[in-house]
């Protein structure tokens, strides 16, 4: 997205500004989409003023007003997962060789602690962000360990690109008190900075952790954000102690308590109270009924079916869910297992492999994402008030409108 100065109006073939939709859901999602033909959308310090048809706006004299010719413009849309914070490993892991091979090539690669110098870190952070950007993404899902330097670091680089981050502070192992204390002090630090929780994954961590990172999640009134039942080495760790997950995370991970629940990921996050307020990432191995016990808990998933392509995890059942009536939106997860972190990517993606409907992924890219993340009401959207963040709308997806 180019940078146009403090006052400005850009004219579009077609705005699609998603202002009457609310978070959508089964056959909601195929629903008609309102749009305005030869639409202008009117900014005033990067925010939504106006957006209406050309002829019916009154512009202020003087005021430049950008063509962007024969395209469809849609809200910035909201990236609910991805790992932004180790944007610096991009094409050093292993992929097509199952997710507990690329685990094994991307656990050497992460040190126990940030160093010193991070210059080559942030360099590759304001990289992604600045791609991220340009793609007319609004929001992201920013999965980060608990350390206050990296949050506020990618704070501030987000701000610099005019992307609103929701920090998911990650609790992984068994310890929580450095999840609270940094939350808290990014809370001083940061006062206007989104936050919320988020916990690594059922293999890799404590119940009583996921238990501490949900509350936190809460007191924020937001979601935890989980990787939950992404491959099948998670199910056969979590119900048969087997497999190389196992092995990685009992020694030295998990505390030598740990037993091995005998449960499948669903049911075990049930189990712990984790699905009242859960934004449930990958959700790759979900059997109809605990799609339907995802559906009736409200709980939002989160798909990245690159991510899970690049990693021989499977495929997501998304027909099920939609069946199911399950919130859903979209995440590219990090570089280390996803090209790049265009969430519209993820959404023509879904096109060609599944063929759902343009006007489904739309809403996940935009009102769907906004309100899993607990946005405020005017992110995904092009409505007075709304950031002046916009993306324009691929050919891949051809959208059912309905002109206004
Ligand atoms: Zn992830």
């Amino acid at each position: 997205m180019k940078e146009y100065g403090e006052s400005y109006a850009v004219r579009a073939r077609t705005i699609v500004p998603m202002t009457n939709e609310k978070a959508a859901r089964g056959k909601d999602l195929f629903e008609p989409i309102s749009s305005i033909d030869n639409g202008v959308l009117l900014v005033h310090k990067n925010y939504v003023v106006a957006c209406g048809k050309k002829k019916d706006l009154e512009l202020p004299k003087g005021l430049i007003v950008h063509d962007l010719g024969d395209v469809s413009l849609i809200p910035g849309v909201i990236n609910c997962h991805a790992h932004i914070d180790i944007s610096h490993l991009a094409g050093k892991t292993q992929w097509g060789a199952g997710f507990s091979a690329w685990l094994t090539s991307l656990i050497p690669l992460c040190p126990r602690h940030e160093p010193e110098d991070t210059r080559e870190i942030d360099a590759a952070r304001e990289k992604a962000l600045a791609q991220c950007a340009m793609k007319g993404t609004a929001c992201i899902g920013s999965i980060a360990s608990p350390s206050l330097r990296t949050l506020a670091a990618l704070e501030n680089l987000a701000n610099k690109k005019g992307i609103r981050l929701i920090h998911l502070c990650e609790a992984f192992g068994q310890k929580i008190n450095a999840l609270a204390t940094v939350v808290d002090d990014m809370h001083k630090e940061c006062p206007n900075a989104l936050l919320s929780a988020a916990g690594h994954a059922l293999y890799s961590t404590t119940g009583e952790t996921l238990k501490a990172a949900s509350r936190i999640a809460a007191s924020f009134n937001r979601r935890m954000s989980l990787h939950l039942a992404e491959s099948p080495e998670e199910v056969d760790m979590l119900t048969s102690g087997r497999g190389e997950l196992y092995e990685i995370f009992t020694h030295g991970v998990l505390p030598p308590s740990w037993t091995v629940p005998k449960m499948r990921p669903v049911p075990l996050a049930n189990s712990l109270g984790l699905l009242s307020n859960l934004l449930a990432v990958h959700c790759v191995h979900v059997s109809e009924d605990e799609a339907e016990l995802l559906a009736a808990m409200d709980v939002a998933v989160c798909l990245c079916p690159r991510s899970n392509a690049n990693l021989a995890c499977g495929t997501a059942r998304v027909e099920t869910f939609i069946e199911k009536g399950i919130l859903l939106c979209l995440g590219t997860d990090g570089l280390t297992s996803s090209p790049d972190l265009d969430v519209i990517q993820e959404a023509c993606f879904l096109k060609k492999t599944k063929d759902l409907p343009a006007n489904a992924l739309l809403r996940m890219l935009t009102v769907n994402g906004a309100y899993a993340l607990g946005l405020p009401l005017a992110m995904g959207r092009l409505a007075p008030g709304s950031p002046a963040r916009f993306a324009l709308l691929p050919s891949c997806l051809e959208l059912k409108l309905s002109p206004r």
